[in-house]
């Protein structure tokens, strides 16, 4: 099978490797749709996240979708040619943690695309049974793809208990910015969201954020304090991986607010306004990737009430995933979600 394997920094290349076997209780996927996340360009431009550190050649990836291509002995309920939505995060089931009902912080977690696990940028891999979900009738491969990617703005706005008539602001409105603001509308809440790309700005107004404001023309927070009547919003999501943006957070907060920090930043060290934070009595929440939720994300666009197809703006081949991490990294014409096809 095809593989595209990062082969140093910036540099793909593709290799040929024999195909994956199902054990027990495993399935072997014929890999079709894979998303491109700002993760995946962290590896590609800097070959690391925090401690995370790729060693050549690595195949990365994990927001996949594909069709069942063989069944592993033991496995019931999938059938050859059934196209699903994988879940990329396997953990263990044993620890306190995945006991408790928060898998997506088990320390033994192996997740797709995160060394030392090899992606899904690839013709075929191997996932145990439980971590694929059917796709109903109606649903595109695209769609499953972005199970995941919006199965983290899902988890970012449960676990800041939003609810109906609450206000939040999105800071950063990439994929996961846009998959909070349709989670949080979902969740019945007023949105507010700051974005420097038109193209973005644009979308995320077209998927129900109330406002939208361009923070290199007008000060978001002087806007969010002004359309809130100065009381600030119930809860700040920083979704840009950016130290301005977990400030404008803080600084937009209500007193006893929830401030939810969802992007993967480059810096190693957040520096938060100590005062500020402390005088408002802020819940500074952060989020690990997401658990539960792909399904949840799955029902919401069977039954048609979440919309996200129109995240897909590019698609490239598996031989193109250079162009296509180039492109996502430099936020080239109009990019929001690129995905591969194999
Ligand atoms: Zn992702
Ligand atoms: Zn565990």
């Amino acid at each position: 099978m095809k593989a595209a394997c990062l082969a140093g920094i910036e540099k793909v290349t593709i290799l040929e490797r024999p195909a994956p076997e199902p054990g027990p209780g495993e399935v072997l996927v014929r890999v079709r749709t894979v998303g491109i996340c700002g993760s995946d360009v962290h590896y590609f431009k800097s070959g690391r996240i925090g401690d995370q550190v790729i060693i050549p050649p690595f195949t990365i990836g994990h927001e996949a979708a594909g069709e069942v291509a063989k069944l592993g002995t033991g496995v019931t309920g999938l059938e050859a040619g059934q196209p699903v939505a994988i879940e990329p995060a396997i953990a263990c089931g044993q620890c306190e943690v995945c006991q408790r009902g928060r898998p997506n912080l088990c320390a033994g977690v192996r997740f797709l695309g995160t060394p030392p696990i090899e992606g899904a940028y690839r013709e075929y891999l191997v996932m145990p049974a439980a971590n694929l979900f059917p796709l109903p009738k109606g649903l595109s491969l695209e769609e499953g793809a972005l199970a995941e990617p919006l199965a983290v703005g899902l988890y970012a706005v449960n676990r800041a208990r939003i609810s109906p008539g609450e206000t939040v602001a999105v800071f950063g409105c990439g994929p996961i910015g846009l998959s909070l603001i349709l989670a949080a509308r979902l969740a019945g809440a007023v949105v507010l969201a700051a974005e420097p790309l038109p193209a973005r700005r644009a979308f995320a107004l077209g998927i129900g954020a109330d406002r939208v404001f361009d923070p290199q023309q007008t000060d978001p927070v002087a806007e969010i304090m002004k359309e809130t009547g100065g009381r600030g919003v119930d809860a700040a999501f920083e979704a840009a991986g950016q130290p301005t943006a977990l400030r404008q957070a803080i600084e937009t907060a209500a007193l006893g607010g929830r401030v939810v920090m969802v992007g993967i930043p480059a810096e190693d060290d957040w520096q938060i306004p100590s005062h500020l934070a402390r005088r408002k009595e802020l819940d500074l929440l952060n989020i690990r990737r997401s658990a539960f939720c792909a399904e949840k994300i799955i029902r919401l666009m069977e039954s048609g009430r979440l919309k996200a197809a129109g995240l897909v703006t590019h698609r490239f081949r598996l031989e193109e995933l250079a162009r296509g991490l180039k492109l996502v990294a430099g936020y080239g014409d109009g990019v929001i979600k690129a995905v591969i096809e194999i």
